[in-house]
Parts: structure tokens; C-alpha cells; sequence
């Protein structure tokens, strides 16, 4: 294999080939035959198309000398056994393509992801298609696809130790409805990068985008079903070597339960969050509810990470309400495909309805209803921007995420006090941070028991930014550099060193 390598490799245009294979005399026979196995199996023809190892030489005087040559050696005698007439970081091109193709296909894939989840088609084109071209782009080809590669390890004792950081095999990955094409990039990247393949199953509600793919047959297998049967068979299937999921924390507890008893298959979890806003009081107010106002009703409020306990300083907490319930007020409800719409429908009826339930039970429980609390028109499901104040820990403490939009205003009185109630949560995905002094925020981002931290900022997605949970938000990190241990496995490789000069 290493000397047909070390021949064919550039269609043998390479200063340093193996031009001339020494063979030792006991094992000859055997590799003559073996060379010319390999040589008759090499693929040859258009190197624009998958799978080619050889293309054209390099033009026709070249290609008339071989042939020359090749004339010669049949003529002093020597045995031709293959051949003698007419006929990459290949991964790494082939999904810098693929980033190419989606480019290319912007408008439709977007309008796809409008029609599915409802979400603005303005913020499907441009923020989340962005995001998810980005992914690609710096995940896989122009990224990691050919830089993935182990180290060589100084170990007591006269022993070469390396480790090689291989593909897992076949990643099962199960994603949700609220950022189909995004969550797709983040799942489906780094898996191929690594050299794994892909069988993904996209969520019942948004199956659309994710069939606008083109790979190689084989590589990426997407499909389109219900989460208790083909989520479900992803999960305990025994040839699947690793499982990728994001959704909800109760499915995710389902999910990893499959995997134990199944194939005891490695499994990473992107859950749901209840993320703190914590506005100090010398932050800057308006700002501060801009910000806020942005990450909860951000994606008619699914956002896993949306900010959705927004706790702000006891001293500007009446101006911070007041301001946000006057930014609701303003928000643009209404069809997605209109230019300027800020919010679509919720995804479906059964999330609109849950949502609705949580607003009447925010008012039975005594929180001051600011804004909305009742559906947008007579048709779709379309909710009002909401807005509470007034809210308790214990009114949000038993309940899951709203995962609409509803805003959750609390008042805190001292840094130690916030930090004690945002670290009470068992989710731990996301958190803001909103202060203009610098100790505040040092102490602040240390502090709270969550895999992000925005300081003056929020949802900054840069595909180089590591993002998971910690405690029930999930385990493992996606995008940046830490995605790719998910989908490699290490192996050490250990031989002896016979002299010990070396
Ligand atoms: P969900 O758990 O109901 O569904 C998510 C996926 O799991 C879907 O593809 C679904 O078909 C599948 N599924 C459902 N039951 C299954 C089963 N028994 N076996 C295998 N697969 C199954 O979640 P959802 O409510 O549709 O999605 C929203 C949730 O996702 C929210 O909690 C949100 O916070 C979370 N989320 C998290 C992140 C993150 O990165 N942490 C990102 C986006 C969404």
C-alpha cells in the first residue's frame, strides 16, 4: 500500500516518489502480485468527482514521454503487469462545497425554514442561515478537517508512544424544531470533520431544511419522523457508536437511558435552560432592556438560552419595568414573510396552548401582568409580547421553560443574594451580565454555574464560541475547538524503541 502511495500519489508526478521498489527476494513473489492488485483497483478519470485517486497527467508532452517509457521497459524485457495504457484533503474539499452550495442556495433554504417554523424570514436569511454558513465553513474545510491529528508522548521507559485520533464510526444525532438549520450545522459539521457519518433525525415539526443537503450517498443520512420511534431507534440502535441530541431535559433523560441499554454509546446532550439577566444597578438601563427585550423574545422567545429570568436591582427596577413593558408594546407581531415582522407564531398548538397556560398560571399566582398575556389576532398561534413583574422565585421555580414570549422581571437586592437565586436553578445553559464595573463582572462570571457567560452583550454566536450546559442544560460542547472531541476517539499507540540513542 505504502510504495503504491509512494508512486501513484500525484499521478507519480512527485520529486520524491518511490520510483525504484527494492523487494526482498523471500517476499517478491508475494508483493508483485499484491502491487498489481492494488494498481488494477486504483481509480482513475475526472478529478472533480468523489472517490478519484488519479487524474490526467499534466499535459500531452509528459503524457507521450510515459508512454515512451512505458514502451521501452516491455521492449528490455521487463514483465508488465498492470497498466501501460490510457486513464485529496479530499473531506476537506468536499465540504468547503457543500458551504459553497448552501451560499448558493440562501433564499430557498431560508424561505424553507420560515415555512416550517414560522420564525421571520428576514432573521431565517440573515441570522440564522449566517450562523449556520459560518458553522460549516470553520468547523469543516477551511476549519478542522485537516488539522485533526494526535501527539506524540514522552513515557518512562525506552517506548515511541503516540496517540491517533480517530473517527467514532456512525454519529446518531436528533435535533428540534426552534433553529432546524442551525442545530444542523452544529451537529452534522464537526461529525463529518472528524470523519464520522451521519444518520440525523430532525424534529417531526421543521423537516424541511435539512433535506436540501448533498453529500456523498452514505455520509450524511437524514431522517424525517416522530421522536418515540425513529428518535427513539437512533438511540438504542446497536450499530450506532455515538448519539449527539438537543432538545428538552425530559427527552434527553430518555435518550441517554436507550443509549446505556443498548450499546452503552457515548452520548453529548445540548438541553433547555432558565438563563439569569442580571442587570446591576450601574448598568446602563436603556441598553440593559434592550438586551433583555432581545433575549427572550428572540425566535417568538425558543431560544434554549433565552434570558428568561431577567432579575434587575431593586434601585432601577420601576424604570426597567416601566421600559420594558413600553419595548413589548412595540414589538412587531405578525406574518413572517413581511418585511420588518420582529415575531412569528409559536411552532405549534400544543406549545401555544402550554404557553398560554403558564401566563394565566403567572396571574393566578399573584405576578403583575404588564403586557399582553393573550393571543396576537383570531388566527395562528401567534401570542402577545409578555411581560410580568413582580414575579417570585417559587411562581417560576417549578415549571419548565416558558419557551415563548413571556418576560419574568424579579428585583435583587445584593450580588451575593442573585448569585444564590440564579445558581438555584438545575439548569445551567446561559447567563447575562449587565454592569458597567469591572469587579462586578469578574465576580459575577465566576460565580454562576453556567456554561456561558454574556457580559453587556447576549446570544453573540461566533462558531469558534464553545456552547453547552452545565448541571441538567446537558454535558459536552458544541462549535469551537471543544465540538471535535465529541466525534474522535483516541487511541495509544505504544512500540519499543530497539536503540537506545534514539
Ligand atoms: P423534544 O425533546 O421534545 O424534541 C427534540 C428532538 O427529540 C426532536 O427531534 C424529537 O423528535 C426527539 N424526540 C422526542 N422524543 C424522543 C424519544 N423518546 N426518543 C428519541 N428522540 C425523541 O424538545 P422540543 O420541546 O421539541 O425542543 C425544545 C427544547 O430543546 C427546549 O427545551 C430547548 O431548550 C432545547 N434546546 C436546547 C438547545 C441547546 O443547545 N442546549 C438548543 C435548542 C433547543
Amino acid at each position: 500500500e505504502m510504495a503504491h502511495f509512494a508512486l501513484f500519489f500525484n499521478q507519480g508526478q512527485c520529486c520524491a516518489s518511490g520510483s525504484r521498489t527494492f523487494v526482498h527476494e523471500s517476499v517478491y513473489d508475494e508483493f508483485v502480485e499484491k502491487a498489481k492488485a492494488r494498481a488494477l483497483r486504483r481509480t482513475v478519470g475526472d478529478p472533480f468527482k468523489a472517490g478519484i485517486e488519479q487524474g490526467p497527467q499534466i499535459d500531452s508532452k509528459q503524457f507521450e514521454k510515459i508512454m515512451r517509457y512505458i514502451r521501452s521497459g516491455v521492449e528490455s524485457g521487463a514483465t508488465l503487469e498492470s497498466g501501460g495504457e490510457r486513464f485529496g484533503k479530499e473531506r476537506s474539499r468536499v465540504m468547503w462545497r457543500f458551504a459553497d452550495l448552501l451560499e448558493d442556495h440562501n433564499d430557498q433554504i431560508a424561505a424553507l425554514e420560515t415555512w416550517d417554523n414560522g420564525k421571520p424570514y428576514e432573521q431565517a436569511a440573515k441570522v440564522e442561515f449566517l450562523e449556520t454558513w459560518k458553522s460549516f465553513l470553520y468547523t469543516n474545510s477551511s476549519g478542522w478537517a485537516d488539522k485533526i491529528h494526535g501527539l506524540t508522548i514522552p513515557a518512562d521507559g525506552l517506548h515511541h508512544v503516540q496517540t491517533l485520533h480517530e473517527p467514532i464510526g456512525v454519529a446518531g444525532q436528533i435535533i428540534p424544531w426552534n433553529f432546524p438549520l442551525l442545530m444542523y450545522a452544529w451537529k452534522v459539521g464537526p461529525a463529518l470533520a472528524c470523519g464520522n457519518t451521519v444518520i440525523l433525525k430532525t424534529a417531526e415539526q421543521t423537516p424541511l431544511s435539512a433535506l436540501h443537503a448533498g453529500l456523498p450517498p452514505g455520509v450524511l443520512n437524514v431522517v424525517s419522523g416522530y421522536g418515540p420511534t425513529a428518535g427513539a431507534a437512533l438511540a438504542s440502535h446497536m450499530d450506532v457508536n455515538k448519539l449527539a441530541f438537543t432538545g428538552s431535559t425530559e427527552t434527553g433523560k430518555i435518550v441517554i437511558q436507550l443509549a446505556e441499554k443498548s450499546n452503552l454509546k457515548p452520548v453529548t446532550l445540548e438541553l433547555g435552560g432558565k438563563s439569569p439577566f442580571i442587570v446591576c444597578e450601574d448598568a446602563n438601563v436603556d441598553e440593559a432592556v434592550e438586551l433583555a427585550h432581545f433575549s427572550l423574545f428572540f425566535n417568538q422567545g425558543q431560544c434554549c438560552c433565552a434570558g428568561s429570568h431577567t432579575y434587575v436591582h431593586e434601585r432601577i427596577y420601576d424604570e426597567f419595568v416601566e421600559k420594558a413593558k413600553a419595548r413589548a408594546l412595540k414589538r412587531v407581531v405578525g406574518d413572517p414573510f413581511k418585511a420588518g415582522t420582529e415575531q412569528g407564531p409559536q411552532i405549534d398548538s400544543e406549545k401555544f396552548e402550554k404557553i398560554l397556560r403558564y401566563i394565566r398560571s403567572g396571574v393566578d399566582n399573584g405576578a403583575t401582568l404588564e403586557t399582553g398575556g393573550e393571543r396576537f389576532g383570531t388566527g395562528g398561534y401567534f401570542i402577545k409580547p409578555t411581560v410580568f413583574s413582580n414575579v417570585q422565585d417559587d411562581m417560576l421555580k417549578a415549571q419548565d421553560e416558558i419557551f415563548g414570549p413571556v418576560q419574568s422581571i424579579l428585583k435583587f437586592k445584593d450580588l451575593d443574594e442573585v448569585i444564590r437565586r440564579a445558581n438555584a436553578s438545575n439548569c445551567g445553559l446561559a447567563a447575562g451580565v449587565f454592569t458597567q464595573n469591572i469587579d462586578t463582572a469578574n465576580t459575577l462570571t465566576r460565580a454562576l454555574r453556567v456554561g456561558t457567560v454574556w457580559i453587556n452583550c447576549f446570544d453573540v454566536f461566533d462558531a469558534a464560541i464553545p456552547f453547552g450546559g452545565y448541571k441538567m442544560s446537558g454535558n459536552g460542547r458544541e462549535k469551537g475547538i471543544y465540538c471535535l472531541q465529541n466525534y474522535l476517539q483516541v487511541k495509544a499507540v505504544v512500540s519499543p524503541l530497539k536503540n537506545p540513542a534514539w
